[in-house]
């Protein structure tokens, strides 16, 4: 039976969530732990939603719909992952949460679906802390403005940042910077810190973690 180990890796992310938590003087309730179940078999999953979990995260639209039609009402379901303009109207209507909001015409996409379909998911807008070329996200010293544009131009009220350090460098000087942005735009809220950094990310104030391999196992790549 694969219930067993699934739930103690579960059960054991969430005690190190609230350990960080305490060691940096916070409210372990404060720090939301999203389950990222992408590419993840359903037994892996299971074990984790049984033992209360109700905040999970998917990278990709197709999938978390064929995941999760069924079991909608019962969690929060966050987008992690790129979107594509021509998804966003399914990404409105399915997700209470995007994440990764991070161009002008996605914002500019997402509000006119939220206006059509009365619905409008919480929104973080992704900075690329490292400035990969390769990653996804408005760079720093674009930040400030596109914030701005998002709420004067678009009418959005993000309600947070998300970031994705580079995996070759030290994760705590990018988790700094995205919440220097974060206060001096006055977003309250950091989606930061993955398995392998997420205690660092308490430290420096992540609301939510986005934990995938360390509470359900490695993931079985896409075919
Ligand atoms: C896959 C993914 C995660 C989870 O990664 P793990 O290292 O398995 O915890 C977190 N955030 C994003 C954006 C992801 O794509």
């Amino acid at each position: 039976m694969a219930e067993l180990p699934d739930a103690a890796a579960y059960a054991d992310v969430v005690a190190r969530i609230a350990r960080a938590a305490q060691a940096a003087g916070r409210d372990p309730a404060d720090v939301t732990l999203v389950a990222v179940s992408k590419q993840q078999p359903w037994e892996a999953v299971a074990p984790v939603l049984a033992a209360g979990q109700r905040v999970f995260g998917e990278n990709r639209v197709q999938e978390a719909m064929a995941r999760w039609a069924e079991r909608r009402g019962e969690i929060e379901l966050r987008l992690i992952g790129p979107l594509q303009t021509n998804k966003a109207r399914e990404a409105v209507a399915f997700f209470d949460v995007i994440e990764t909001l991070d161009r002008e015409k996605l914002a500019r996409v997402l509000a006119d679906e939220a206006q059509k379909q009365g619905r409008t998911p919480r929104l973080y807008i992704q900075v690329n802390t490292g400035e990969e070329p390769q990653k996804a996200g408005v760079v720093p010293p674009e930040a400030d403005a596109f914030i701005a544009a998002c709420r004067a131009t678009y009418g959005l009220e993000p309600e947070g940042l998300m970031c994705i350090p580079p995996e070759a460098e030290p994760p705590g000087p990018h988790f700094a910077l995205l919440a220097k942005i974060a206060a001096r735009n006055g977003l309250a809220k950091l989606s930061m810190g993955m398995s392998g950094d997420f205690e660092t990310a308490i430290r420096f104030g992540a609301t939510s973690v986005r934990v995938g391999s360390a509470v359900f196992g490695a993931r079985t790549p896409r075919a």
